[in-house]
C-alpha cells in the first residue's frame, strides 16, 4: 500500500484519516520519529495547511497531508478564523468566553467551521475544503467535543456539536467533508 504521512499528533484526527484513507498506510510524524512543529504564520487555512504539508514532506520524503481549521463568524468578519486556537490567549474555555462576550447583544450569529486539507508529494499540491454551517448560541450547550463545540449549533444536526456524539459530528464536520473531498481528488489524480 502507498504510504502517506499526516501532520498530526492527535489520536482522534489520525483515526479519522485512517478510516477515510483506507487505501493508504497512514503514518504519523511520531511513527517516523519526527518531532518538529511548524509555526502557523499563514493568513488563510490553505496557507497554513500547505506550510505544514510541505515541511512534513521535506523531512519525511513521503507524500504528506496537513490540515488547518477554525471557526468563522459572519458578524465578526470571519474571526476568529486562522486565530481560532489563539483567540483569547488562553485555552478553549477562555476562547468561548471571549466569543460570547464579543457577540453580546448581536442578533445575527451565523457562523461556519472551515477545514482545509493539503496533500503534497514534492510535485503535486492537491487541496480540499470542507465547511459546516450553523450559528453561535448565547450560552454553552453540551460538553462533548473540543474547542468551540459547546456554542456551535449545527444546522445539519439540529443541536450543538457539544451535544452531539463523536459519530454524529464525524458525519457532518468540516474536517470529514474536506477529507471526503480530498479522497475524491486523490482517486481522480
Ligand atoms: P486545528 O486546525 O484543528 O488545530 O484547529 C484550530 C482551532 O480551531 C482549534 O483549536 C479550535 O479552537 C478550532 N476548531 C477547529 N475545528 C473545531 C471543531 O471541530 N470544533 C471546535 N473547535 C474547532
Amino acid at each position: 500500500m502507498k504510504e502517506i504521512v499526516v501532520a498530526s499528533h492527535n489520536a482522534g484526527k489520525l483515526a479519522e484519516f485512517r478510516a477515510m484513507l483506507s487505501d493508504y498506510t497512514v503514518l504519523s510524524p511520531k511513527d517516523l520519529n519526527i518531532t518538529t512543529d511548524v509555526e502557523e504564520t499563514g493568513d488563510t487555512f490553505y496557507d497554513n495547511a500547505l506550510l505544514k504539508a510541505r515541511a512534513l514532506f521535506e523531512i519525511s520524503g513521503r507524500p504528506s497531508i496537513a490540515d488547518d481549521s477554525g471557526l468563522c463568524v459572519d458578524a465578526l468578519n470571519g474571526a476568529p478564523g486562522v486565530f481560532s486556537a489563539r483567540y483569547s490567549g488562553g485555552g478553549d474555555a477562555e476562547n468561548i468566553d471571549k466569543l460570547l462576550n464579543d457577540l453580546d447583544g448581536v442578533k445575527d450569529r451565523t457562523a461556519h467551521f472551515e477545514c482545509c486539507i493539503v496533500y503534497y508529494d514534492g510535485k503535486d499540491i492537491i487541496s480540499a475544503t470542507g465547511k459546516a454551517y450553523g450559528y453561535i448560541t448565547d450560552k454553552r450547550m453540551g460538553n462533548g467535543g473540543f474547542g468551540y463545540d459547546p456554542v456551535f449549533f449545527s444546522d445539519d444536526l439540529g443541536k450543538t456539536f457539544g451535544q452531539a456524539s463523536e459519530h454524529e459530528k464525524n458525519i457532518v464536520s468540516h474536517r470529514a467533508r474536506a477529507l471526503q473531498a480530498l479522497k475524491d481528488s486523490l482517486l481522480l489524480g
